[in-house]
């Protein structure tokens, strides 16, 4: 989110961005209207009422007929009380269901749009800003959609009514009064517009706390081991603090605007009240006509009270409309094409071709991650990345999936180049084993089917089987009902690995991209998870970025990657025998590892 877009101002057209949200509930919002204006309606019979309570029942001559009279007039008090209260619940429960929907509608929108952006979207924003997007923002709008605008709506009919009313019945003191409102209204569009900055900066800061708190949280770990808690505690504290001043500045703002509008209301409308009772005393009107006058004054007075609170709650849901809005133009510069090219069959494994390859990160535009490469791989083969770390090893198989596009020459799955394959079916033929396996939390079923969740049981086992992963689930507490993850079983490395080998080899893939673990496992879980690679490398063309001996050795081929170029190929024992950066590599890496094999 950019600076530029911070300092926009802010208006309450912003909201017309809520507009697709409301349409699918047209008929929802008429009948809320309807409540609402009934509601309104009744409010405004009732000094209609009263009037005649006080001229006929109260002030009337005869005794006897007071009494009836009064009687009915409460009666159709009572009336009209009992329609507001029904009118104002339909409206109330009408207005809140709508509120919580469209927020329900607009919360699922903006999440299912960003868990659909590329890489890079998440590199830019942080986490945290997005949650806040998807909680704070969200809520301003239920409170918007659920009680502000149907509270200005209603009062905007209410007030209006009632200074329509007091013009039809007292015009010549009304005009005078309107007179002086307009001189109010004038400058509280000043104030309105400095509420409005306010606004945005305090969510804006938010945001920002939150951000910090994600971070923190997900490195707890290394906060703790460098005893940095309080160190971060004060550091939330600060920026909460911002977050704290800013808002007190948008209140203090807004309070000033509050007082003003209604002692400035109050003002006005108290001189022409002061007129009208000289009116009664001179007896060119009722004391009914006074009372009546009376009721509407307070009506309109508390609608523009209520009113100007509206519009700063407006305000800021506009400013958080707005953010929400920037979330949802946001498109990923990953998409499918739009007219995407079949893939051929590619039994046996998927054929790859990179051609002049070149790369650099979007955060990165001054530094090359890949130069210039070219590399064929042939159905069915097993190749072996090796290199220094930086080398671009990662990056090849981010390219490969299409997290992000190379900026120079092209990448050919089965013959077809991965921009013009469309997305979904260029991922499904691709199984990724990552260095750090993600466990969900979820059973053991579940999180082996997470990229296949329509497979069988039976498939499941099978695919676990194959990932010597069968035995240790099998001796978990419930099997593979076993819950995994955060709240449920810890797994060890090598589990966890088999875990997302199962995971790969049960989607099956034509090309399977391997990122070997670097860190050490223990000697019975080197040889499990090993014997789980060497089936899932089976009958597919395989990439694998390697840190071990013995899976170069089982590579047909070797290519050798530093500073983002191909630099050697070949087999484990030519590569050796050239003696170049791979030997140098190998003495380092591998040689430690067969003194500790061979001890
Ligand atoms: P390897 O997997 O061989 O260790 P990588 O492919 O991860 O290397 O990295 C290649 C280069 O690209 C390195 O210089 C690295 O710092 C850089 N790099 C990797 N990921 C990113 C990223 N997301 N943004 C910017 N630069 C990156």
């Amino acid at each position: 989110m950019s600076d530029d877009s911070r300092d926009r101002a802010r208006s309450p057209r912003s909201l017309s961005g809520l507009l697709p949200f409301l349409r699918p509930y047209r008929g929802r919002i008429a009948l809320a209207l309807t409540f609402l204006v009934l509601a309104a309606a009744t409010t405004l019979v009732f000094p209609v009422a009263l009037k005649s309570l006080i001229d006929q029942g109260v002030v009337s001559a005869d005794p006897g007929a007071r009494v009836m009279a009064l009687r009915e007039h409460f009666f159709a008090l009572f009336g009209v009380g009992v329609a507001l209260g029904v009118f104002s619940a339909a409206r109330f429960y009408v207005v809140s269901w709508l509120g919580e929907r469209v927020t329900a509608d607009l919360r699922n929108a903006v999440y299912e749009h960003v868990v659909q952006q590329s890489p890079e979207f998440f590199e830019a924003a942080q986490t945290g800003e997005v949650l806040s997007r998807l909680t704070t923002d969200t809520t301003l709008v239920q409170t918007v959609v659920g009680s502000s605008l149907s509270l200005g709506l209603r009062n905007a009919v209410m007030g209006t009514g009632a200074l329509a009313m007091l013009v039809i019945t007292n015009p010549y003191v009304m005009t005078q009064v309107l007179g002086i409102l307009v001189l109010v209204v004038l400058p509280s569009l000043y104030f309105g517009r400095r509420v409005r900055k306010l606004s945005r900066a305090s969510q804006d800061r938010i945001a920002d706390s939150s951000a910090i708190a994600a971070e923190v949280l997900n490195a707890i770990p290394v906060v703790q081991s460098h005893v940095q808690e309080q160190r971060e505690a004060r550091r939330f504290d600060e920026s909460t603090e911002r977050a704290f001043a800013t808002a007190v500045r948008r209140s203090k703002m807004r309070a000033l605007l509050v007082a003003f509008i209604i002692s400035a209301t109050f003002g006005a409308l108290l001189w022409g009240l002061y007129q009208g009772t000289q009116a009664v005393m001179r007896g060119s009107i009722t004391a009914g006509h006074l009372g009546q006058t009376v009721v509407y004054v307070i009506i309109l007075v508390g609608s523009v009270a209520a009113l100007s609170e509206v519009y700063g709650e407006l305000l800021r849901a506009a400013g958080a409309t707005e953010r929400l809005m920037e979330l949802l133009s946001l498109r990923s510069p990953i998409a499918s094409p739009a007219q995407p090219l079949p893939l051929p069959p590619a039994t046996g494994g998927s054929t790859l071709r990179l051609e002049h390859v070149s790369f650099r990160y979007p955060s990165r535009p001054q530094h090359a991650a890949l130069q210039d490469v070219t590399l064929e791989v042939r159905r069915g083969e097993t190749l072996a990345l090796v290199g220094p770390s930086g080398a671009g090893k990662s990056t090849v198989f981010q390219l490969l999936l299409r997290f992000y596009d190379a900026q120079h020459g092209t990448i050919a799955l089965d013959g077809v180049p991965i921009t013009r394959i469309a997305l979904a079916e260029l991922r499904s033929r691709i199984g990724v084993v990552p260095q750090e396996s993600t466990i969900f939390s979820a059973d053991a079923l579940d999180n082996i089917r997470y990229g296949r969740p329509e497979a069988s049981e039976a498939e499941v086992v099978a695919a676990a089987r194959a990932a010597h992963a069968h035995e240790f689930i099998s001796a978990l507490p419930q099997g593979y009902r076993s819950f995994l993850g955060e709240r449920g079983v810890r797994l060890s490395g090598g589990q966890r690995q088999r875990i997302a080998i199962a995971r790969a080899m049960l989607k099956n893939p034509p090309l399977l991209l391997l990122d070997e673990a670097t860190s050490a496992l223990d000697a019975e879980s080197e040889r499990m998870v090993q014997a789980a690679l060497e089936a899932a490398m089976k009958d597919r063309t395989t990439i694998v970025i390697a840190h071990r001996l013995a899976t170069v050795q089982r590579a047909d081929r070797i290519v050798v990657m530093e500073e983002g170029r191909l630099v050697e190929q070949g087999t484990h024992e030519e590569l050796l025998a050239r003696s170049g950066l791979y030997a140098r590599l190998a003495a380092l890496q591998f040689g430690r590892e067969d003194a500790v094999q061979a001890a």
